[in-house]
C-alpha cells in the first residue's frame, strides 16, 4: 500500500544537459537539454509511471535519478535527505534499475550466478561461498527460474527470462526503489503481460516504489497509480492514471491516448485519432515558448512567444499549456 503523505523520492527542477561536438568539422560545442527542468515526487509503495516518445528525455532522467549521470542541476531527495555528487554511492543499495534491454544489459561472458552475484559482492552481502549459491538460487526461484540455470549462460536463455534475470540482478540487494526502464518494450507481448504481473507481485510482496518508464501509455496504466508525461526534456502533464485517460488536458497527452488502440469495434468506429504531424525536434534547437507548438494542433501565437507554466489545475491534476 502506497503512503501518499510522504515522499521516498523528490526532484526538484532537475536539469540534465549534455555538451556534445557539432557544427562544421565538429568544432562547436552544442548542448542538448534531454531533461530540462523536472520535478516530481514519488511516494513510498507506488508506481509512478513516465511516458514519452524516443528523445523526450525519460530514459535521460530515470538514470539521472540514480546518479548513472550526474545531474547538470537541480536537487533529487531520498526518504528526505538530498542525494549529492559525493554520497550517493551510499544509495546504490536502495536504488536499482532494471534495464530495457535484456538482450545488451548482461555480460554475454558471464554465467547467471556470476551476473547475480555480482551484486552480492559489491556489496558484501554473504558471508561464505554456501550463503551467496543460496541467495542466488533464492533469487532465480523468485523470478520464475531455478537452480539448474544458474550455470548458464545469457544467450542460452529467451528474451522474457533474460528480462528475469535481470530483475532478480536487481532484487539481489534488497533495494527500496526500482527504477523500470523501458523494462518489456523488447518483449513479445504475451511475455509482457508475464513480466508486469511478476514486478506487480513483487511490489506487493517487497514493498517496493517504481519509476516505471514506457513509450506506450496503455501498458503504463496497467502497473501506474500516477502518471507524469514528458516531451522534449519536460513534464507536460501528471495525474492520476484515471484522470490521464477519462480527462486528459494536455493536446499531446491527448493525441497519445488517442493513439491506444481499442478492441471493441463499435467504440473504436466513433474514436478519433489525432495524428500529429512530424518528428519531436531535437532538444539542441528546441522551439521557443512551448516546445510543443510545432506540432500542436491547438497552437496559438502565445504558445511561441511564452514558455506556458507547469501549473496544479485541479487538485493534484499538473498540465502545462497556456490555453488549459
Ligand atoms: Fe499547444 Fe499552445 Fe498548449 Fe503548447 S501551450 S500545448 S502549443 S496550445
Amino acid at each position: 500500500m502506497e503512503n501518499l503523505t510522504k515522499p521516498l523520492i523528490e526532484v526538484q527542477d532537475l536539469k540534465q544537459h549534455f555538451k556534445i561536438k557539432g557544427g562544421l568539422f565538429g568544432r562547436a560545442t552544442q548542448t542538448v537539454k534531454a531533461v530540462d527542468g523536472v520535478s516530481f515526487n514519488i511516494y513510498r509503495g507506488e508506481t509512478f509511471g513516465l511516458v514519452g516518445e524516443s528523445g523526450s528525455g525519460k530514459t535521460t532522467l530515470g538514470r539521472t535519478l540514480l546518479h548513472l549521470y550526474n545531474p547538470t542541476s537541480g536537487k533529487i531527495f531520498f526518504d528526505g535527505e538530498e542525494i549529492s555528487k559525493e554520497n550517493y554511492r551510499n544509495y546504490a543499495k536502495k536504488m536499482q534499475i532494471i534495464f530495457q534491454d535484456p538482450y545488451a544489459s548482461l555480460n554475454p561472458r558471464m554465467t547467471v550466478e556470476d551476473i547475480i552475484g555480482e551484486a552480492l559482492d559489491v556489496h558484501k552481502l554473504y558471508s561464505t561461498k554456501k550463503e551467496r549459491r543460496d541467495k542466488i538460487i533464492e533469487l532465480l526461484k523468485l523470478v520464475g527460474l531455478n537452480a539448474e540455470q544458474a550455470q548458464r549462460y545469457p544467450h542460452e536463455f529467451s528474451g522474457g527470462q533474460r528480462q528475469r534475470i535481470g530483475i532478480a540482478r536487481a532484487l539481489a540487494v534488497s533495494p527500496e526503489f526500482i527504477v523500470c526502464d523501458e523494462p518489456v518494450s523488447a518483449l513479445d507481448v504475451s511475455i509482457q503481460a508475464q513480466i508486469i504481473n511478476m514486478l506487480y507481485d513483487m511490489q506487493q510482496e517487497m514493498k517496493l516504489t517504481y519509476l516505471f518508464i514506457a513509450h506506450d501509455l496503455a501498458v503504463v496504466r496497467q502497473l501506474s497509480k500516477r502518471i507524469a508525461v514528458m516531451y522534449l526534456g519536460n513534464v507536460v502533464e501528471l495525474t492520476d492514471s484515471e484522470s490521464l485517460y477519462t480527462h486528459s488536458l494536455h493536446p499531446y497527452t491527448q493525441s497519445l491516448i488517442s493513439a491506444i488502440p481499442i478492441s471493441e469495434p463499435s467504440v473504436a468506429k466513433t474514436k478519433q485519432r489525432i495524428i500529429l504531424s512530424g518528428e519531436i525536434p531535437s532538444p539542441i534547437n528546441p522551439p521557443s515558448g512551448c516546445k510543443f507548438r510545432t506540432r500542436c494542433p491547438k497552437a496559438e501565437s502565445i504558445c511561441s512567444e511564452k514558455v506556458p507554466e507547469f501549473r496544479e489545475i485541479e487538485s493534484g491534476h499538473f498540465c502545462a499549456c497556456h490555453l488549459v
